[in-house]
């Protein structure tokens, strides 16, 4: 079986590299300190006996396994990010084990009062009993997604001391700069050369994923005139108070706070103004294409209406779309979602379905050509100091990639 030690030890070693993406930056990886953590894995890669390790000039890793069956079997992947987000810092993670967990509250940072509590993160209470990871209070922990890099090499080396446990080729990625929304843009889907793969980065034990949103974002210029405000009448053109009336003219109710399923939404999320120029950015979301292109059109229309009303262009609206929800391109792989979904019944764990409201860079993959589901990575309370991993779920999706492996070997085997 998995051994839990190494595990942790595997895990410790990966979280103690400081490796924050950085969005002001231009190059890939967007931090040189990522380098630190690629070329540790490439290294590791070669050492464990995987082949084809390589690490291009853009730091993405990639190796194979091969395969052990004399049959045709589909090459899968299975890829993880090893990049923390800049949202919170990264640096000097002091990770803190946390043997048979007793339910209670763990005192992150006594001097500071940091506290992980069950009473406000009632995740918790599933773990009871098992071990967890958590920070110290000062820093991220980096679970997301490190937890799955650990998985997966902890899976390869699994399969390598086990040929008597048949697969088909296996790729391994590992990227940079997913937490920017920049992990796919240079991964060479063709270099890597799987017919399907599945990103490790989701989060609680049974998680698996094959829908997120469909995604653009809308910059709103408004432009007003500036004139002595004593003097005004009949002159000054607020732009802050027109761009009152474009916020007032979109859907009230159709905002993150109240919705969630499969609701979408628009959210502005930043203002800022003067009299003269106010300038508003707006992210629209949603899971259904075409509910997704309505609200697309409908924020068109509005800034057409108001330039009417006001006799001349007020409103300036620049849309761009960033991404598209992965189910039009995992629907017609439907076996690829069942595959996973058998492994982690066959190993005792319930799948847990759902859609993810957010975008993963497995949904850019699959339109780049390699249809890729997110499954569970274990960790919870991603992008901050509440992060925490049980290893007892590190070690199932160690086991659930092993048993893809397996399954997939199996149901080709005619
Ligand atoms: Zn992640």
């Amino acid at each position: 079986m998995i051994d839990k030690q190494k595990l942790i030890a595997r895990f410790i070693s990966y979280v103690t590299i400081d490796t924050e993406s950085d969005p002001n930056s231009e190059t890939t990886p967007s931090s040189e300190k990522q380098w630190n953590l690629a070329k540790k894995l490439a290294k590791e890669l070669e050492g464990m006996g995987m082949e084809d390790v390589s690490i291009d000039k853009n730091a993405y890793v990639m190796a194979t396994l091969p395969s052990n069956v004399g049959h045709e079997v589909p090459t899968i992947g299975f890829i993880s990010h090893f990049d923390t987000t800049p949202d919170y810092t990264g640096a000097n993670v002091n990770p803190q084990i946390i043997e048979n967990y007793d339910g209670k509250d763990i005192v992150l940072d006594a001097k500071e009062n940091i506290v992980l509590s069950p009473d406000y993160f009632e995740d918790l209470l599933l773990y009871k009993g098992q071990t967890l990871i958590t920070t110290d209070g000062t820093t991220l922990l980096g679970a997301d997604d490190k937890a799955g890099i650990t998985e997966i090499m902890e899976a390869m080396k699994y399969l390598l001391a086990h040929p008597e446990i048949k697969h088909g080729k296996i790729r391994v990625g590992f990227t940079p700069d997913e937490e920017i929304g920049r992990g796919a843009h240079k991964f060479d889907v063709e270099k890597f050369g799987a017919d399907w793969a599945y990103t490790m980065d989701g989060s609680q034990i049974g998680e698996l994923e094959y829908e997120n949103f469909n995604a653009a974002g809308a910059k709103v210029k408004v432009k007003g005139k500036i004139v002595h405000p004593g003097y005004a009448k009949g002159k000054m053109v607020n732009s802050m108070l027109i761009a009152n009336e474009f916020i007032a003219a979109l859907p009230q109710y159709e905002i993150p706070q109240e919705t969630e399923g499969y609701e979408g939404f628009f959210h502005l999320y930043s203002i800022s103004g003067k009299v003269e120029e106010t300038h508003l950015e707006y992210i629209i979301r949603d899971h259904d294409r075409q509910k997704f292109e309505d609200r697309k059109a409908l924020i068109q229309e509005i800034a057409a209406t108001m330039n009417k009303a006001y006799g001349r262009a007020v409103i300036e609206l620049e849309l761009k779309d960033q991404y598209y929800n992965m189910r039009e391109k995992v629907e017609p792989v439907m076996h690829i979602v069942a595959i996973a979904e058998e492994a982690m019944k066959e190993l005792g764990i319930k799948p847990l379905i759902k859609a993810i409201r957010g975008g993963t860079d497995g949904s850019q993959l699959s339109y780049m050509g390699l249809p890729c589901p997110n499954i569970f990575a274990g960790g919870h309370n991603f992008h901050g100091r509440y992060e925490y991993v049980p290893v007892e779920s590190m070690i199932k999706a160690t086991e659930v990639i092993v048993k893809i492996a397996e399954l997939t070997a199996e149901k080709f085997d005619r």
